[in-house]
């Protein structure tokens, strides 16, 4: 014990004098010389590289001052975050390239277009694109740009000047400004002046949502394909601005773990990737190798991690021409914790991200002809394959939701994919394409792959696991009509100028107003409605008056006996239609055919105050997509209430409250509070993994399906697989619908791809009616389950309603709100909020 205690002693020792005598050279080469007019770390931030976290802006100041003192670095703002910060990306390369840096880029881009064929590689320049810390708790990569940064300024000698001459380093200091930010409050505010490894310390066990994710809680590496937040727009400009040869992410994983570098898991990569690009990954691998040898380090390669989901950042780049690099270091957390390789200092981690940063733009000069004819070669194949193709072109649409097509418009846009108007209406393979809310895109054209692997179905796989979700099919994550054209006849003038929609109210009433409920913005126009006191109802039946059908949830607005008066309301709707791109007729008569405009089975809505349960045992992703999908997209007003102070709170003034999926079982205190409150007339609403605990809590009577899976001749090597393979990660499943039952209100095809990723089945009820949403006998749309799990999946219900006195409980196992682009079903949390009254 004693013996113990004074080993101890001594590397507390160590540790301490380890922090006391940190300074930058631990990181730098040593065997070449810094200009001394390039400004350190240190003297701008206050701090050596690895004593504190550096903050996001202290980041941003040192980049900044480097820029300006440093004639190889420029700097540009590209926008900004959630929270307000700049995000900001560095151009290094010589001084001579600087001069002449546009038509390097144009040469650049002209390499992978047409004209590109028979450019000369030999002056070419090489463009590396690198990026750290997307994880805002994975800091030790943006802690290594400042030391990283500071050598590309100040380092000296022809080694670094002929790799600046053959190269253009995109550098990306942060990739998730405000989760940085987050996370570097909490690793300092923790820090002791005697560093503390003890892995129970606070320092290394943050509160909850973590500074992992965004502002709205989102994990930023997995937006690179649908780029629906502010970090990712900027970043996938930038990219297409200049089509980088290499991209790397660097990150952190557990804290026993070594180091990381791709490539992964050989069977479980993308089948759009070619094969090329594992090899060049692998080659480019042997340089941080090299390196991590250099300074003792350990590492890995070809396991744990795939390369499968194009929206993570180091699977995007692949599908373009590309080769995208992930790298993972053991975290250290906070400043030092023990581990199974000793103690695991933050400056230890940071110098191996540093290394590698470094590796990696060696790799780059020594193969940079060879990754530039590769990239030259993608596209050149890309080209005479996508003119081969049979398909000519891709037509989508939503007959009655012009706004959701438009927004996965927008994402082609982003992407650089061209398309085309709709020439005229058309009704192809039996689905009516109405001109302005259908696009056309043509398969003969640069980034062909890239749309494969938006639009692809897939249901067969060489590899049973998954890093994250195996099927992301852009048009079913929409729920918009979509066909394959065999020729381009259908298509109108290419869409260059591309705008929001405009909306409007038609003309004055004295009678009453009315919308369908299919467009996207519905919710908020609704919500915009009531919150002013104006009343509305929403039709229970299909019916048509003056000329026009409404469907189901058809919303109505009377003239007469509101707070305004004919004029002003006429004003205010148009306004609203407006703000809502969407379109309010004003109607004469209230004699249809169908359900009369005065019939009772107009159901009034009520004004909605609506609450969100987060804090510990609630998934921070699910609940950061509600609270993004009420804040962002419908201007709705929603509170956060903690777990922590949920049963302090009086209840009475919300309509409803959402628990977004738990992690384990919440507290059945919490239960019994929310039951009285739906007594009393509210509306809850739980999702995917709560859906167990509204069970177990009589919130609503459900029979669960489970499996009885055994192992049977698996060995204890294969356990893990057999037990990853009937993990759901994330596909697409068909349900159908019953259109008249409120909870389907807006949706106007019979079925409706639903994304599911929990192994929460839930038996139908026994009256077929109170099944409106089930799932189909061949579900499988795209992406993997197994055998197991589809059986149990085959005609289950992914939403039940229990009426419990005055109010409802709702349960929906299936995620409506995924990572902000599924915009197909966000409109199901709609009607759970706005009609669960009437259902
Ligand atoms: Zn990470």
């Amino acid at each position: 014990m004693k013996k113990l205690l004074l080993l101890l002693f001594v590397a507390i020792i160590q540790v301490t004098s380890a922090q006391e005598t940190l300074d930058l050279n631990y990181y730098l080469p040593q065997n070449i010389t810094y200009d001394p007019n390039i400004p350190k770390p240190s003297d701008v931030i206050g701090h050596e590289v690895g004593e504190w976290h550096v903050t996001h802006d202290k980041l941003m100041f040192y980049m900044q001052t480097l820029a300006k003192a440093s004639d190889r670095i420029t700097i540009e703002n590209r926008g900004e975050t959630y929270e307000g910060r700049p995000i900001l990306l560095l151009t290094v390369t010589s001084p001579k390239n600087h001069a002449n840096l546009e038509q390097i880029r144009q040469s650049h881009i002209a390499l992978t277009d047409n004209n590109g064929n028979t450019a000369a590689l030999d002056n070419m320049p090489i463009v590396v694109y690198q990026g750290f810390s997307i994880h805002g708790n994975e800091p030790s990569g943006a802690n290594a740009g400042l030391a990283y940064a500071y050598y590309l300024a100040a380092a000296q000698g022809p080694a670094i000047e002929e790799l600046l001459d053959q190269e253009i380093i995109l550098m990306d200091p942060s990739f998730n400004p405000d989760g940085l930010q987050r996370f570097a409050y909490w690793a300092n505010t923790n820090k002791s002046k005697n560093l503390n490894p003890d892995g129970n310390e606070r320092e290394y066990h943050e509160v909850w949502p973590g500074g992992r994710t965004n502002h709205y809680w989102f994990d930023m590496n997995r937006d690179w394909l649908p780029v629906q937040l502010p970090e990712s727009r900027a970043r996938i400009e930038s990219f297409h601005k200049w089509m980088p040869n290499i991209l790397t992410d660097h990150h952190e994983m557990g804290t026993n773990s070594s180091f990381f570098f791709q490539p992964g898991e050989p069977t479980r990569v993308h089948p759009l990737t070619p094969k090329i690009n594992q090899e060049l990954t692998a080659e480019i691998g042997t340089y941080h190798a090299k390196a991590l040898d250099k300074i003792g380090s350990f590492y890995y390669s070809e396991e744990n991690y795939d390369d499968y989901y194009y929206g993570k950042g180091s699977t995007y780049p692949d599908v373009q021409g590309s080769i995208g690099i992930l790298f993972e270091q053991g975290s250290s957390r906070g400043h030092i914790q023990e581990s199974d390789n000793g103690l695991l200092t933050f400056p230890f981690t940071i110098r191996n991200q540093f290394t590698t940063a470094l590796s990696t733009i060696e790799a780059a000069k020594n193969m940079r002809t060879k990754i530039l004819s590769y990239q030259r070669d993608f596209y050149k194949d890309t080209r005479a394959n996508a003119a081969k193709s049979k398909t000519k072109a891709i037509v989508f649409g939503d007959s009655k939701d012009a706004n959701k097509a438009w927004h996965l418009a927008e994402i082609l846009k982003r992407q650089k994919i061209k398309f085309h108007e709709l020439s005229n209406d058309a009704t192809i393979n039996g689905i009516s394409y109405k001109k302005g809310n259908s696009y056309v895109i043509p398969m003969d054209q640069k980034n062909n792959r890239l749309i494969q692997a938006m639009f692809e179905k897939r249901t067969s796989f060489t590899d049973s696991l998954f890093y994250d979700i195996s099927g992301w099919t852009f048009p079913m994550a929409f729920n918009v009509d979509y066909s394959e054209l065999s020729s381009l006849t259908n298509a109108g003038p290419e869409i260059t100028d591309f705008n929001p929609l405009a909306g409007g109210a038609d003309a004055m009433s004295n009678y009453a107003y009315l919308f369908e409920w299919n467009e996207y913005y519905t919710p908020k126009a609704l919500n915009t409605i009531l919150n002013k006191g104006i009343r509305a109802k929403v039709a229970k039946a299909p019916f048509s008056v003056e000329g026009k059908q409404y469907d189901y949830g058809t919303i109505m607005v009377p003239v007469q006996n509101q707070e305004l008066d004919a004029k002003a309301l006429y004003d205010f709707l148009n306004e609203v239609a407006q703000e809502s791109r969407l379109k309010i007729t004003g109607v004469g008569t209230g004699l249809t055919k169908g359900i009369d405009l005065g019939s009772n089975d107009f159901d009034p809505i009520k004004k909605q105050e609506v609450a969100i349960l987060v804090g510990d045992g609630i998934s921070p992703y699910d609940a950061g997509e509600i609270w993004h999908l009420f804040d962002q997209r419908y201007d709705m007003k929603i509170t956060k209430i903690d777990t922590e102070y949920f049963s302090r709170v009086d209840l009475s003034r919300y309509t409803a409250i959402i628990v977004p999926s738990a992690r384990g079982s919440l507290d059945k205190k919490i239960a019994e509070k929310i039951k009285e409150w739906v007594k009393n007339g509210g509306t809850a609403i739980g999702y995917k993994n709560s859906v167990e605990w509204f069970n177990k809590n009589e919130l609503i009577k459900l029979t669960l399906k489970k499996d009885s899976l055994l192992a049977k001749n698996i060995s204890f090597e294969q356990k893990e697989k057999f037990f990853g393979a009937q993990e759901t990660g994330g596909a697409i499943f068909e349900a159908k619908l019953d259109r008249s039952h409120p909870i389907n209100f807006g949706y106007k095809n019979n079925t409706l791809p639903m994304f599911r990723d929990t192994n929460v089945y839930i038996e139908p009820a026994k009256e077929s009616y109170n099944n409106p949403i089930q799932y189909t006998n061949t579900p499988l749309l795209s992406g993997y389950i197994s055998e197991e799990n589809l059986k149990l999946l085959k005609n289950s219900v992914p939403f039940q309603v229990n009426r419990m006195g005055q109010g409802r409980v709702i349960v929906l196992t299936d995620n409506t709100n995924f990572r902000a682009f599924w915009y197909g079903t966000n409109k199901l949390l709609m009607n759970a909020i706005f009609f669960g009254q009437s259902m």
